[in-house]
């Protein structure tokens, strides 16, 4: 069952408009009954950036299927399909909540599903189909300028820079549950609490792989970052590293994605939808 408070299935239906939800939103503000950054933030998403996605898509059609501007060409791996088959306990979890409710949450969609298939490298027209294919709200003018250029970096015509994060940030944002909103939990309560991997551990077979992917992700694209005046800081972080460690890292990071198994049994026909 879809979270009741989820909005983007009827919008994307044609059951609510957007200007119809953003007026809810102001009156409700302006009654008391919601706060004013709760009120802000969601007309922002209706107005600012749904509807600006929409005009994305048009501008970009029909070459943003393709895009892929990292040349990432790993296939997408069993676990979209069978979550048990990933030891990543936030992967597992929101993958878990796309397969039972056909919906997760958006930081669950960008910064665990999306951080992970950008960071190893996952095929963004196979990682699009899944998401298409998947979720509930899914309709490809919303759907892949998400997936594609906001969450996998597969095209720059409208983001700046890749979203990327560690198990450091997954580990903060732990408190969110993986089917929307709801009590923030306590902390050590999120996936990480419940995982077999270390969050602070950068290498080897107990640290957490988004660690290792991370610095891995930026070593291996650090020539085209660099030039990004907003990835270069961060990109620098990498020469605190020795030799050593960072072919530690690199070695953690391969071992990770050689044991994916890809997925071979299912296609996904764009023009059907
Ligand atoms: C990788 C990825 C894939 C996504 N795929 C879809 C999709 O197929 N269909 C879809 O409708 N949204 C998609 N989104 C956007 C967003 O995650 C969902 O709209 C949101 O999670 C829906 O839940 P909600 O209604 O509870 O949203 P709330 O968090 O309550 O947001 C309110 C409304 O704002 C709008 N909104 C918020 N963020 C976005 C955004 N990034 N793009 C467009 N509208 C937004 C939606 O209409 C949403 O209903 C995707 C985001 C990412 C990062």
């Amino acid at each position: 069952m879809l979270n009741s408070n989820t909005y983007s299935t009827p919008l994307n239906l044609g059951l609510l408009r957007p200007d119809e939800v953003a007026r809810a939103a102001v009156e409700a503000y302006e009654r008391g009954a919601v706060s004013l950054a709760s009120a802000e933030g969601f007309v922002r998403q209706v107005i600012g950036w749904r509807e600006f996605i929409r005009g994305v898509y048009w501008k970009l059609m029909p070459g943003l299927r393709t895009a892929n501007l990292l040349e990432a060409h790993r296939p997408l791996p069993d676990f979209f399909w069978n979550p048990e088959a990933t030891d990543l306990q936030c992967l597992r979890e929101a993958v878990g909540s796309v397969r039972e409710t056909a919906y997760t949450h958006h930081i669950n969609r960008l910064m665990i599903i999306g951080n992970y298939a950008t960071m190893t490298g996952l095929d963004p027209r196979a990682v699009s189909h899944w998401f298409w294919a998947a979720f509930a709200d899914a309709y490809e003018w919303v759907e892949l300028p998400n997936v594609v250029g906001m969450a996998l970096f597969g095209t720059d015509a409208f983001t700046t820079r890749p979203y990327l994060a560690s198990a450091a940030y997954v580990k903060r944002m732990s408190g969110l549950s993986a089917k929307g909103r709801g009590p923030v939990a306590a902390k050590n309560e999120g996936p990480c609490a419940r995982c077999r991997f270390d969050p602070d551990q950068r290498t080897g077979p107990d640290a957490c792989p988004l660690n290792a992917l991370y610095w891995n992700f930026l070593d291996q694209h650090r020539a085209r970052l660099e030039r990004n005046v907003r990835m270069r800081p961060i990109v620098r972080g990498l020469d605190r590293y020795s030799a050593d460690e960072l072919a530690a890292i690199r070695r953690t990071a391969r071992d990770h994605v050689n044991g994916l198994r890809s997925t071979t049994d299912w296609a996904f026909d764009e023009d059907a939808g």
